[in-house]
């Protein structure tokens, strides 16, 4: 057979990257979308870890940090990403489709791990918009829920519509062959909308600073003698419960030092 002609051909993968093949896409809204891909059996990562994912772009990979939605048991990889209109990335990544070639790093890393944070009763997971990515992969962690009493939710959105996976957390999780057992009554979701009319309204922030969520999920309010808590959201929305956090004794853990509460930028802020 003859060769390719050189302009037909396939940018060759880098070697940092594995290149996967997508096999499904979901568009939640005009912002936000989600993927699926093949994933090559040498990628390892744990719950909560990001990679560098993206395309080739001329020739060259353009990549972003993207925590991994689906967890480690997974035979696929999932991601749920942003549209940023004129975004180098996502304003191309949104375009994709089944079949068409992806680039995942071949090193996940984070520090969203439950082996970051000190023994306790309840892990609380806090996420704004993208944030939610890592936790959907932690609340599908068998571990996770060997390790606490309650595992909380907490995901705020501006709207209704951006609460993507609710249907899922709220209705096929609870009845999943393998994980639904082991989660009830034991994982908490608790969604919030900030400008529309939803069962629970307000920002993470202040549901958590006033008591609110504690009491609306029949929980003691927050402290480092039985909390742990993983925060994942925007670099304000996380320095504030950072704050909250720190103001209650709350330490910070890392790959290095476990500690009582855990932080990972959802993006950042140019
Ligand atoms: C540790 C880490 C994990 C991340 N995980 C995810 C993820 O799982 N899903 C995801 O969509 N993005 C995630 N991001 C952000 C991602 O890396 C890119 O910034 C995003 O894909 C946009 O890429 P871009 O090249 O189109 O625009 P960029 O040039 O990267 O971003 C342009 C601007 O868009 C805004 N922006 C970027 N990402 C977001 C976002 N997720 N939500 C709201 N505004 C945003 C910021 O203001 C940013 O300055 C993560 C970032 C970090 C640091």
């Amino acid at each position: 057979m003859d060769a390719l002609p050189l302009a037909a051909a396939k940018p060759a993968i880098p070697p940092a990257f594995f290149g996967e093949r997508v096999t499904w896409v979901h568009h939640w809204t005009d912002k936000q979308f989600s993927f699926r891909c093949t994933r090559d059996p040498a990628l390892r990562f744990v719950a909560g870890q990001f990679a560098m994912i993206g395309l080739m772009v001329d020739g060259k990979p353009l990549v972003r940090a993207y925590s991994m939605v689906s967890p480690p048991w997974d035979e696929e990889l999932e991601f749920l990403s942003i549209k940023v209109q004129n975004g180098p990335l996502t304003s191309r990544l949104q375009h994709i489709k089944a079949g068409d070639t992806v680039l995942i790093g071949k090193k996940p890393t984070g520090t969203l791990l439950i082996e970051n944070l000190l023994p306790g009763k309840t892990l609380w997971m806090v996420s704004t918009g993208t944030g939610l990515a890592p936790f959907m992969s932690l609340i599908r962690e068998p571990e996770v829920y060997e390790r606490y009493e309650h595992v909380v939710l907490m995901h705020g959105v501006r709207e209704v519509k951006e609460l993507a996976y609710h249907d899922y957390i709220g209705n096929d999780l609870p009845a999943h062959e393998f994980l639904g057992e082991m989660l009830q009554g034991k994982l908490l979701y608790y969604p919030t909308v900030t400008r529309e009319a939803f069962p629970t309204q307000g920002r993470v922030t202040t549901l958590l600073e006033s008591g609110k969520a504690c009491a609306d999920l029949g929980l003691p309010p927050l402290s480092p003698e039985h909390d742990r808590v993983m925060l994942c959201g925007s670099e304000a929305m996380n320095a504030d419960v950072k704050a909250l956090l720190e103001a209650r004794g709350f330490t910070e853990g890392s790959n290095s030092e476990p500690g009582t509460y855990v932080v990972e930028k959802a993006f950042v802020t140019k």
